[in-house]
């Protein structure tokens, strides 16, 4: 952010008057930033500060199908009955809830790896292209905390990784691996900790094991989150227990299992939010029971096409992210591309998937701009383009007008837009992107940090 070095309050009953001298003298010094006809200095200044959290966890809780904890979603066995689902107020109270996502194949392995990929037709031990190369291209550490599901080359991706190479609740031992790099001194002392923790909280037989199991792996995380100050990372975490609780405990048993992630995911939702960290909880599969009795499965053929086993939640809380509910049709493979651009990677995967549009403010790309463009949302003008290419960046979701003259256009933004307006004469590609950021000065966050700065001066 720009540094306040406005003009200081010398009197308290003069406080507020200063306040907005200030602001405006900032805003007018924003604005000049902004509108600088420099275009690498006007890309500079972009909304990222503001957009793209510090780091991302995506935390898959293996075997929960969305039928059980989404309030629009009933779960039904295959012989027709109702069964009972649980309230998570951590998953479905707050976010960005992705209302139908479905997974291409409801099994582990594979399913983390469609995960990771954005690709339907990955094969796990030859997973190609993944967020985490993409993130490490982009400074990002890659860090996993993993019960289960994935397979070796996807812990090769890591820098860090704490995992576990069998699914068996007791006894177990979490394995620290690294790569060679600064990941070793920081999280050595942080997965030993947790390593040695894993048989207190998976003691207890019955219930309460496969509760604690899944606890273990989110406090965990929660606690790596807060130990990473200013460190960019992604980090992958994975939790066993509600898989484990379908199969071997029936539909009581997993609903109680499941029940009990609220507190935990509570936690680490916390760690996240003070650290300006993006959580995304998803799963990789469902879970689909025969009757009110008997044990749950997801990948054999009587369970595969089942809602229960396809529909599974996707939610994402935190910085750049607008509280909403999203509606239509999407898949698991929608979700790599999304995590990127929210992170502001511009790195791109080879899959298929589209973005989902659930962050809170996106760009508008306009090529072939006549001199004179502006951009209008209802009788406000917003901002200045610049003939050729231009980009608007930190628009909310909406409808705005661009005009040039006699002429004007109808834009619809609802996730990142592009718009061509077709003035001829112009060469292809983004050789002169100039970005005019108005729009930035009425968002609160940027109000906040300027007030902020302000206060401390
Ligand atoms: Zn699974």
């Amino acid at each position: 952010m720009i540094e306040f070095r406005g003009e200081r309050p010398e009197h308290r009953r003069n406080h507020e008057s200063t306040k907005i001298t200030g602001t405006i003298l900032l805003l007018f010094f924003l604005w000049l930033a902004f509108t600088a006809s420099d275009a690498g200095r006007a890309t500079y200044i972009e909304s990222e500060p503001m957009r793209e959290p510090s780091g991302l966890v995506l935390l898959v809780v293996d075997g929960l199908g969305s039928s059980y904890v989404y309030p629009e979603h009933r779960p039904y066995a295959l012989d027709g009955s109702p069964l009972e689902g649980a309230v998570l107020f951590n998953l479905s109270g707050s976010g960005a809830r992705v209302v139908d996502l479905q997974v291409p194949v409801p099994e582990t392995t594979k399913s983390h790896s469609i995960l990771v990929t954005g690709r339907a037709d990955v094969e796990p031990e030859h997973p190609g292209r993944t967020v985490f190369d993409a993130a490490r291209e982009e400074g990002y550490l890659c860090l996993g905390v993993l019960q289960r599901g994935d397979a070796m080359p996807v812990l090769q991706e890591m820098d860090a990784v704490l995992y576990l190479d069998d699914n068996s609740l007791h006894g177990a031992e979490p394995i620290p691996g690294y790569r060679a790099g600064a990941a070793v001194d920081l999280l050595n002392p942080i997965f030993q900790k947790w390593r040695d923790a894993f048989g207190s909280y998976t003691d207890e037989p019955g219930v309460p094991g496969y509760i604690e199991y899944n606890a273990w792996a989110l406090d965990a995380a929660a606690d790596v989150v807060s130990r990473l100050h200013g460190q960019r990372f992604l980090m992958l975490v994975n939790a066993g227990g509600a898989d484990s609780a379908g199969q071997d405990l029936g539909a009581d048993g997993y609903r109680e299992v499941v029940s009990a992630l609220d507190e935990p995911l509570g936690k680490l939702a916390e760690a996240c939010r003070r650290n300006h960290v993006l959580l995304v909880v998803t799963a990789d599969h469902g879970m689909v029971f025969p009757g009110k009795e008997g044990k749950g499965g997801h990948s054999a053929e009587k369970y595969a096409d089942r809602l229960e086993a396809r529909r599974v939640p996707l939610v994402f809380l935190g910085p750049g992210v607008e509280e909403l509910n999203l509606g239509g049709s999407w898949s698991q493979m929608d979700i790599a591309p999304t995590l990127l651009s929210l992170l502001n990677i511009s790195a791109s995967l080879t899959g298929n998937g589209r973005e989902m549009p659930v962050a809170e403010s996106f760009q508008l790309a306009v090529s072939g701009a006549p001199e004179d463009l502006t951009l209008w949302q209802g009788e406000e003008r917003l901002a200045e383009g610049s003939a050729g290419q231009c980009i608007f960046w930190g628009l909310s979701r909406g409808a705005y007008v661009l005009r040039a003259g006699e002429k004007q256009w109808t834009v619809s933004v609802n996730g990142d837009t592009a718009v061509d307006l077709g003035r001829p004469g112009l060469g292809k590609g983004w050789k002169r992107i100039v970005g005019v950021v108005l729009i930035l000065i009425i968002n609160l966050v940027g109000m906040a940090a300027i007030v902020r700065t302000w206060r401390k001066d």
